[in-house]
């Protein structure tokens, strides 16, 4: 520690630090060195390092003699170039201490001015500058700050004391007090430290110095810099810094001020010099809201020397910094100083027009401007937010989960069949529950917000709000539902009462607070190409491009989202459809039917309804792709639960309530969610997949008669084994045949999997032999891996967080090493059968930037996220490309160097390509499958099957051939052919 460099000065144009050393100088230290390097006016000063910060807390809060001999070096040099002594009775140098650590942490600890100034000294100060009135309003500045962050005497006291003070002399501003004034306000103020402390207040210039920086260091640790830094995720910092510098006071009479400036409008964005100052005044009278401040540009009037100084300042600082400055000056009897200059904190719209301006005024690069904006920002964008006025003014009443953003307002209902009820009668009503569930969804979609006591991110409520853009507050805890009444932060609320929700930081108001409309601007949209075409360009080995597509189930959210930028649609759920109250009757009794029969009755009559909406989102994707998901759920999810709608029900069915009791007991599951679900459902029911298949195949032929290009995939949930796909595909293949048949097109339609249960991801190998592509549903397979239940994890996972067993909620972020591992085994493996084999994540998390980013690294094709999400997504995966340049891809040898260079130009081919891939594979597989049906004896697969397979295996085999010559990869082939001869004979004994 010895020999290394504590203590950096700044001054008199040279600096010994500069802006690349923020970690050890911290933000503002380095930036203070940049600009007097630059020949910026700076009050001279020094910064201790953060380093020390380290060594302060690893020796109990002392320092080693070398650190307080360099710390007092560093004074000495400041005396000498300041020509003064610190606190000197007759001319005394004063100065500010000030923390700063590599980024900016506000309000981590307040910043202690006028230091140095004593009983005598403050009467030398009076005498040299001629001015009493600023020499005791100094004194009592720095006692009253002094006292509070150093001494901790509540900052309140002192301006209890100020205020009566003003009072009993009839006067409003802090400038009208005289210096006799002034003097006994300080008397008054060294009482109240003495008082509240013990002790007299510190009159030797070193004790006050060594006071200031060791508050300052104290703070680092302090209970609010801690929340802070947990809050804002910043990690892997060694401390603050300490500023010393000398003052210089805006505080010297009406040629002096303060202000702070921006070199952009930080909420607009608009290239136009913005800020505020106050002449007569020091630090943070401009923010502590005493006086009003005035508009920086009205200085171009009073005073157009200063102005045009801190105009060219701010030019060239931007121009330097290549980023929008957020600037701090001061101007003391006509002298501009700059006491701090920062990249700006901006809202989202600002981030996105600072951007796309600065890459017009060639400041910046497309790719910086990427960089720039963080996908937050872009949240910000697409919903509505309270009022930012009103939200200060506002105390949260408790805070829950951020579930889904935006924020909301409302009257209080306390279920769904209300929330309907009062929509109807023009209420704006917001849902508050203790959870949701499917039922829910009526009253959930005419809800301005959702508010649930339990659940987590990926609770329903937070999955179905998300997908809905209705904000959504949940797992708040604070929040406790009583019949029709509600207990929220400890106050009672009732049925009707309003509140407001902020589902973008979890908050939730009483009343009814004002809320500003989302706007989508036309840059936005140019930011958002730029992100599109870098995406489009990224090359991983054989994958071209990183799409981002959306999870839609119904076609006014396919059509949102494609208007967000959707590239096509990633998952969409079918089993939403079911809720719908038409379809929700015959799906009931389907349900409860006896015979298979039965069921195929009530099945018929959903078939028709379930065409129409598939037709509708075809119909909005115009053409891309749409993956959907067969049923899902358990089947109990779906029955009545009330006596109300048994009865209902009962008599549609023309049977007893008791039967229907009866049968719907026989449904239920103690674990439902690893139940009979999913594709255990088709293998139970094949004709609840062959309807759905059927009505898929039914749209797609209903739009290509229009015209309309179309792009089916078929998704099967929760496989867990090779033999369920090998009993599945064949069914649908069979239902598209006859469809198309009939019909007489041909369509292409691929049949994949999800991969969402950790058997599934560890056999994928198998798998990848009978399906197209894979999706990886990363709710369930992180519910699984973790065997956490996502809508129980509210109880435990805040302690696994704060005690830092976990370092992120995994159902938000993907679990890189575990979940993340299963998904690159799965990738890796399923490649190994089929290199090309398309790969897209639908969970969740597939809106999450880090999520994105490591799926981008591993390999997938696409992210399938909620309509609102797809903006940020659109950002968050250009990103990825731009932060991981030349990423080859895991598995499938993708990576092999030649395979790539042929993949160029036939990966250019993927969009068009895909389609004829897919009628390949469509009938390739029959091919694969017959064989198999032979041996499970299953005798469906008739005469018929064998003469079309013979023709797809010339096929088939023709394109292989091509394929191997334009890669000359002869593996490829070779393994593939293998694995298809060896696949029957390995059947019998090998476990899929
Ligand atoms: P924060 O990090 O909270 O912005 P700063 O260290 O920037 O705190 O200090 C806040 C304000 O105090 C500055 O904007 C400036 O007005 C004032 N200030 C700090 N140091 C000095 C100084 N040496 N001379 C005059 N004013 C100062
Ligand atoms: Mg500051
Ligand atoms: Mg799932």
């Amino acid at each position: 520690m010895a020999s290394k460099k504590n203590v950096y000065f700044f001054g008199k144009g040279k600096a010994e630090g500069d802006a690349k050393m923020k970690s050890i100088l911290g933000g503002k230290g380095a930036n203070l060195a940049e600009m007097t390097n630059l020949g910026i006016p700076v009050p001279p000063g020094f910064t201790i390092s953060t380093d020390v910060c380290a060594v302060y807390y690893e020796n109990k809060n002392k320092y080693p003699k070398e650190i307080k001999d360099e710390v007092e070096a560093g004074l000495k040099r400041l005396e000498a170039v300041m020509k003064k002594k610190l606190g000197d009775p007759s001319d005394p140098l004063l100065v500010s201490v000030r923390s700063g650590a590599a980024i900016s942490m506000p309000g981590m600890m307040d910043t202690i001015l006028n230091l140095g100034i004593s009983d005598k000294s403050v009467k030398g100060l009076a005498t040299k500058t001629g001015n009493p009135r600023f020499a005791w309003d100094a004194y009592r500045r720095f006692i009253q700050m002094y006292g509070d962050v150093v001494m901790g005497v509540e900052h309140s006291k002192f301006e209890d004391a100020l205020h009566a003070l003003k009072k009993s002399k009839n006067i409003e501003m802090d400038t009208d007090l005289k210096a006799s004034d002034l003097e006994k306000l300080v008397e008054e103020y060294k009482q109240i430290v003495k008082k509240n402390t013990g002790k007299d207040f510190p009159q030797a210039p070193l004790d006050q110095l060594w006071g200031a920086i060791n508050a300052v260091f104290g703070s680092w640790m302090s209970e609010r810099a801690i929340t802070y830094r947990k809050l804002e995720d910043i990690r892997n910092l060694k401390g603050t810094a300490v500023n010393v510098q000398s003052m210089v006071f805006g505080n010297f009479g009406d040629d002096s001020g303060t202000g702070v400036c921006f070199s952009r409008d930080p909420s607009t964005g608009i290239n136009e010099f913005y800020g505020e100052y106050l002449m007569n005044a020091q630090g943070e009278d401009v923010v502590a809201g005493i006086r009003t401040p005035e508009r920086i540009s009205t200085l171009a009037k009073k005073n157009p020397t200063i102005y045009k100084q801190l105009v060219g300042i701010k030019n060239r600082l931007e121009k330097h910094f290549k980023d929008m400055q957020d600037m701090e000056f001061t101007v003391q009897q006509g002298e501009l100083f700059l006491l701090q200059t920062r990249n700006g904190k901006r809202a989202g719209t600002a981030a996105v027009k600072c951007a796309v301006d600065m890459v017009a005024e060639k400041l910046i690069d497309k790719t910086t401007a990427i960089m720039r904006v963080s996908p937050n920002h872009l949240d910000q964008l697409l919903h509505p937010m309270i009022d930012s006025s009103a939200q200060k003014g506002a105390k949260a009443l408790t805070k829950g989960l951020n579930a889904s953003p935006g924020a909301g307002t409302g009257r209080i209902v306390f279920n769904a069949k209300d929330a309907e009820l009062w929509h109807e009668r023009g209420e704006k009503v917001l849902l508050v529950r203790k959870d949701t569930s499917p039922e829910d969804i009526g009253g959930m979609v005419v809800s301005q917000g959702i508010l649930t006591s339990t659940g987590g991110m990926t609770s329903h409520a937070a999955v179905v709000a998300r997908g809905m853009g209705t904000p959504c507050v949940a797992g708040a805890k604070g929040v406790l539902v009583q019949g029709n009444t509600v207990e929220i932060g400890g106050k009672r609320f009732n049925e009707g009462d309003w509140i407001t929700i902020d589902g973008t930081s979890g908050e939730v108001y009483e009343g009814k607070l004002p809320l500003v409309a989302p706007s989508i601007s036309k840059d936005v949209n140019t930011f958002l190409k730029w992100c599109d075409d870098v995406r489009a360009g990224s090359v991983r080995g054989r994958i071209k491009g990183f799409a981002v597509r959306t999870n839609a189930d119904q076609p006014d959210d396919a059509k949102r989202a494609f208007a967000f930028g959707a590239q096509g649609i990633g998952l969409c759920r079918t089993e939403h459809m079911f809720f719908d109250k038409e379809k929700l009757i015959h799906f009931r009794a389907m349900i409860i039917a006896d015979t298979e029969d039965e069921r195929k009755e009530q099945l018929k009559k959903i078939l028709p309804l379930q065409q129409k909406d598939f037709y509708g989102i075809f119909k909005a994707m115009e053409g891309r792709p749409v993956t959907i998901r067969l049923l899902d759920p358990p089947l109990h999810e779906f029955v009545p639960h009330t006596e109300e709608e048994i009865g209902e029900l009962a008599g549609h069915l023309n049977i007893s309530p008791e039967k229907l009791h009866s049968k719907i007991g026989t449904l239920l599951e103690s674990n439902p969610m690893l139940g009979h679900r999913g594709c255990r459902l088709a293998v139970t029911y094949p004709e609840i997949y062959d309807m759905q298949v059927e009505a898929i195949a039914l749209a797609a032929v209903e739009c290509v008669k229009e015209k309309i290009p179309v792009h089916p995939e078929i998704m099967i949930p929760i496989v867990v084994t090779a033999r369920e796909l090998r009993l599945l595909r064949p069914n649908a293949e069979k239902i598209l045949e006859k469809v198309f048949t009939a019909a007489g097109v041909k369509i292409p339609v691929t049949i994949g999997t999800m991969i969402e249960v950790p058997r599934a991801a560890i056999r994928s190998a198998h798998i990848a032999k009978y399906a197209d592509f894979f999706s990886f549903g990363t709710n369930d397979l992180t519910q699984m891996t973790f065997a956490f239940s996502r809508d129980d994890i509210a109880s435990f996972l805040p302690t696994y967080l704060e005690k830092n067993v976990l370092d992120v909620d995994p159902f938000k972020t993907i679990d890189q090493d575990g979940v993340g591992g299963l998904m690159e085994l799965a990738i890796k493996e399923g490649r190994s059968v089929k290199p090309d084999l398309k790969m897209g994540i639908c969970g969740e998390h597939g809106g999450d930037p880090a999520t994105i980013d490591f799926c981008y690294r591993v390999g997938l094709s696409y992210v399938s996220c909620s309509p609102f999400r797809v903006p940020l997504a659109r950002l968050a995966g250009a990103q990825a490309v731009i932060n991981n340049p030349g990423k080859n891809i895991t598995g499938g040898g993708s990576g092999k160097t030649k395979p790539a260079t042929a993949k160029v130009k036939g990966s250019k081919k993927t969009v068009k390509g895909d389609k004829k891939m897919a009628v390949t594979s469509a009938k390739k597989k029959p091919a694969a499958k017959k064989k198999t049906a032979k041996k499970t004896g299953a005798k469906k697969t008739g005469a018929k099957k064998t003469a079309k397979k013979k023709t797809a295996a010339k096929k088939t085999g023709a394109k292989k051939t091509g394929a191997k010559k334009k890669t000359g990869a002869k593996k490829t082939g070779a393994k593939k052919k293998t694995a298809a001869k060896k696949k029957p004979a390995a059947k019998k004994s090998v476990v899929l």
